[in-house]
């Protein structure tokens, strides 16, 4: 492992406004290390700029994790197996709980619509993405369709991005869902044995028949699930599809 970057020449505040935290997942299966400096004055920096580490060690502890992860308050585990290994890496996918000692600051953020020129249509032509003019291997080129900048009008190809004419965050909403989810959970729905329930027969998600021993009932809306849908609307979905359609008819 090669810990040389020099963080110390980034200032703590490019790109990352106070309410936001960074985060290196090292995966590592060596037993030693090559530093061409002191690790430890790196640790320090990392530690001065509130960069989180945390290690997954695939052989044996190494000391220098230890105290890379203890100091910067990641975590560190060595992997018992190919499966201890998965579930390691899938509990780094989710985003770390905002800590209370990050600033709050409001955003103003742009959503734009995929727009698809057609190809019958005689004054689509085909534009660069503004994110391909800056990048040397000129990516994909040129295309019909993208995203738009309810803005200034300039055009991306993939959404998030900070838009580089007016600087407005461009997101989608389905984005911003997915982090939403992991400050607001979705409620518990109120479960109760099947013979005690009455009303809809069917899976208001699924549309199968209610069988299983238990129902689910969303405590908004007070639709019906069966256990697999249950388990999909929590751990999947992260929001009542009854509910979302409610709020999409009225
Ligand atoms: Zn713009
Ligand atoms: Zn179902
Ligand atoms: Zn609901």
């Amino acid at each position: 492992m090669k810990l040389d970057e020099d963080f110390s020449a980034v200032p703590a505040d490019r790109h990352m406004p106070g309410h936001t935290s960074r985060e290196i997942l090292v995966i590592f299966s060596s037993l030693t290390t090559c530093d061409p400096a002191n690790i430890y004055d790196l640790i320090k920096t990392l530690k001065s700029l509130k960069i989180r580490v945390s290690v997954i060690g695939l052989s044996a502890e190494v000391r220098v994790c230890t105290v890379l992860t203890r100091e910067t308050g990641g975590s560190y585990n060595v992997i018992l197996d190919e499966s201890h290994f998965k579930e390691l890496l899938t509990f780094h996918v989710k985003p770390p709980p905002a800590s209370s000692t990050s600033e709050c600051s409001l955003i103003r953020m742009g959503f734009p619509q995929h727009v698809i020129a057609s190809t019958s249509d005689q004054d689509a032509k085909p534009s660069f993405s503004m994110s391909h003019l800056e990048s040397s291997d000129g990516g994909p080129g040129l295309s019909l369709g993208g995203y738009y900048c309810p803005q200034c009008r300039a055009k991306y190809t993939e959404l998030p991005v900070e838009c580089k004419v007016c600087g407005l965050t461009l997101v989608s909403a389905p984005h911003l869902a997915r982090s939403f989810h992991h400050l607001f959970p979705l409620e518990a729905f109120q479960e109760c044995p099947l013979e005690e329930h009455t009303g809809d027969r069917f899976c208001q998600a699924c549309q199968g028949e209610l069988k299983d021993k238990s129902v689910f009932t969303c405590p908004v809306c007070a639709s019906v699930f069966c256990v697999e849908c249950d388990v999909f609307i929590h751990d999947t979905l992260h929001c009542c599809p009854c509910c979302i359609q409610r709020q999409g008819a009225s």
